[in-house]
């Protein structure tokens, strides 16, 4: 199995350069050369597989070369102590992808990347610092994927006094090799700091700097494995993916060519329609990310276009993939309207369920339900955004992993948004 860049054929690498590189030299993104194909066995017998063993059939493909069968298998068991459920709510099916540790589906990823990271240094003495910037959500994922990870150590910089309070006991409450650093500015300053410090010599000497960002294909191929699985539970699904970066869509994406036995997909967004506007017109224009209240989905460039123009033309990923937007004020009603019927969103998930609505109103999908299958794909679990919930008059008991989290003491160190501090701080 060897991975290109989305910008040349010409330099395959393997699974462990792709990984622990990131970024291929030139810029672009790393892409399968071939997509693996599932075995058939597996795909008859999906409906009576547990989880972990959906995912070692999934990810064995692409890691064969680098991770042998036995230590994928313990890799897997560590990651995965948790499932992916596909629930019956108010009509519909909800795959929730909020039950790890940081309730957001960005768990899946970062657990895998974090032991896939550690297994392919080993031998190597020279620790490894992963150095990330977060809005808030990733940046969470990040930090306790790696938490207790043997020579790696991951510094995380977030806005201070901009993200929740409990996204912050998530980043800066877990001490050990996991540090946080407070950023007198902006998610934008944060990001910066970060290029900066990868462009700079005398910390590319000290350190062994990597980034742990949702272009990494050892995040990506991780995703594969739910779509997979809830293929072999509901048959066909449509899924209904909340995007943003659009990995997790590229991810559903890969299972199809897997042959996983999936219908097609919804692009569901809010207001930074990106990729629904490209699906419509079949010309793709970047857009400035605007603010809404799904605040994980405001990407106006979204980075895993690449990856999915690689593999897609624009007819062929019309016939696999609708698009829809919802607005804020569409997605409080939704949230509204489906907690009446008995089942609580947060507004992300709120997205990808609004979505079908529309495009059922529209007369592109079915209404009937053995025809067209819905999937909700619910990116994150509503207590993590409680003060949205709370403005429509909803209260939600927090998960015991996020109790857990809120247990803990934020400990950051506070910076000013320029470099010199970032660099003294770290030296
Ligand atoms: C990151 C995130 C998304 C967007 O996922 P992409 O892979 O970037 O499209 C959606 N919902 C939540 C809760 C997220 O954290």
């Amino acid at each position: 199995m060897k991975y290109y860049s989305t910008k040349s054929k010409n330099n395959p690498v393997s699974f462990a350069k792709a990984a622990l590189t990131g970024l291929a030299p030139d810029g672009g993104l790393y892409i399968p050369g071939d997509i693996p194909k599932l075995d058939s066995t597996v795909i008859s017998s999906l409906a009576d597989m547990k989880y972990i063993d959906v995912a070692f059939e999934t990810i064995k493909h692409w890691v064969k070369e680098d991770i042998p069968s036995g230590v994928l298998e313990e890799m897997l068991i560590s990651s995965y102590p948790f499932d992916a459920p596909v629930v019956e709510a108010a009509g519909r099916y909800v795959l929730e992808l909020f039950h790890g540790p940081t309730a957001a589906f960005k768990d899946f990823g970062a657990r895998f990347m974090a032991r896939a990271f550690s297994y392919l240094r080993r031998g190597e003495d020279k620790p490894l610092t992963i150095l990330t910037a977060t809005s808030g959500d990733t940046g969470g994922a990040v930090a306790d994927g790696f938490f207790g990870i043997e020579g790696i150590s991951v510094i995380v910089l977030y806005p201070k006094g901009r993200i929740s309070p409990l996204q912050e006991k998530q980043i800066a409450g877990l001490g050990n090799n996991i540090s946080a650093l407070a950023v007198e500015g902006s998610f934008d300053d944060c990001q910066r700091l970060v290029k900066q410090a990868f462009q700079d010599q005398d910390l590319q000497k000290k350190f062994n700097l990597a980034s742990a960002n949702s272009i990494n294909v050892s995040r990506l191929i991780p995703q594969i494995v739910y779509y997979v699985a809830a293929s072999g539970r509901v048959h066909k699904p449509l899924f209904s993916v909340p995007s943003g970066n659009f990995g997790n869509l590229t991810a559903g994406l890969y299972a199809f060519k897997m042959g996983a036995p999936i219908h097609r997909f919804i692009a569901a967004t809010n207001i930074n329609k990106t990729i629904p506007d490209y699906l419509e017109t079949g010309s793709y224009l970047e857009q400035l990310s605007k603010a809404t209240l799904s605040n994980a989905m405001d990407v106006g460039a979204p980075s895993n276009f690449e990856r999915i123009n690689a593999h897609f033309s624009w007819e062929e990923l019309k016939e696999i993939v609708l698009g829809m937007y919802v607005s804020d004020e569409e997605t409080r009603q939704t949230i509204k309207e489906v907690f009446s019927n008995g089942y609580c969103l947060d507004p992300h998930s709120a997205v990808g369920w609004q979505a079908v609505t529309k495009l059922k109103h529209k007369g592109v999908l079915s209404n009937e339900k053995s025809i067209e299958k819905p999937v909700i794909v619910s990116t994150a679990h509503p207590a993590k955004f409680g003060e949205t919930l709370e403005e429509l008059g909803i209260q939600v008991a927090l998960p015991a992993s996020l109790e857990k989290a809120m247990q803990r003491t934020a400990q950051s160190k506070t910076i000013k948004a320029e470099f010199a501090d970032l660099k003294a701080e770290l030296c």
